[in-house]
């Protein structure tokens, strides 16, 4: 499933609420430093010189759709980044976000700018600075142990670790959503499943040592690229939720 508008939708967005969606990355195709096994835009493509919108084209788009938008009638909770890979790739990732806020301070100031993330650009200042100028930091990390990180997302980094990933992470201080899909299931011959205690454990102790302002679990959806996962059901969701609840931690479901 691709996206092929710059600025699409509203939509409503099971997580998300009333979500005006922005695609920056190509149109054609998916995009991404993950390769995730549950991808709803389909496996990665090796593309030589892959087209992504101008910044200013996506100010045009964005700006075509705020200008025509009857908020006297309709509300829209947040402008989205996310779709076919990941958003802090385009190289004007920063200039984009500064132009997005400022028309949201023009057409309508209560309106969030919300950008998800797979983390793994979190090392580049200027996107963490840009990341800060956004109200919600919705940033994935789908399992706190370097196998199954890798066997879940296949970073095409493959010296990604999660070391590096949470501390990158921590550089909010908490201020973000951490993000994570539960799945079970098998891809290449290995077994996937984020749900066991010892990788529940792992991403408790996480949990604990980054302290999101909120954490945010779903389930896959749509058709994946590797059709051997299971979806967790939502009684399981719960479960997986209840301990951080017990400590005070917001938790939302996708399920
Ligand atoms: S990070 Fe998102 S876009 Fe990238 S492969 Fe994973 S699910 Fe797909």
């Amino acid at each position: 499933m691709l996206f092929n508008d710059i600025a699409y939708g509203p939509i409503h967005s099971r997580r998300l609420g009333v979500s005006l969606g922005m695609e920056i990355m190509p149109l054609e195709h998916k995009l991404c430093t993950f390769n995730c096994v549950y991808c709803e835009c389909g496996w990665n493509e090796p593309v030589a010189h892959p087209k992504l919108p101008t910044r200013e084209e996506v100010k045009a788009a964005l700006e075509a759709k705020l200008s025509t938008f009857d908020f006297q009638q309709a509300k829209l909770d947040v402008i989205t980044f996310s779709g076919n890979g990941e958003p802090t790739l385009h190289p004007d990732f920063n200039g984009i976000i500064r132009d997005t806020c400022a028309l949201r301070d023009r057409y309508c100031p209560s309106t969030k700018v919300s950008v998800l993330s797979n983390s793994t650009q979190l090392g580049r200042k200027n996107i963490v600075e840009a990341l800060w100028l956004c109200d919600n930091r919705i940033l994935k990390l789908d399992a706190a142990t370097d196998e199954m990180m890798r066997r879940i997302d296949m970073p095409v980094n493959d010296q990604l670790t999660v070391e590096t990933l949470i501390n990158w992470l921590a550089q909010f201080n908490g201020d973000f959503t951490l993000q994570t899909c539960f799945l079970r299931g098998e891809h290449d011959g290995k077994i996937i499943d984020n749900t066991t205690p010892k990788e529940l454990n792992a991403w408790y102790r996480t949990i604990e040592r980054l302290r999101p302002k909120q954490v945010m679990i779903y389930v896959i959806d749509r058709k994946t690229p590797e059709e051997h996962l299971e979806k967790i059901s939502p009684d399981e969701m719960e479960q997986i939720a209840a301990p951080l609840r017990e400590k005070g931690v917001p938790v939302i479901i996708s399920a």
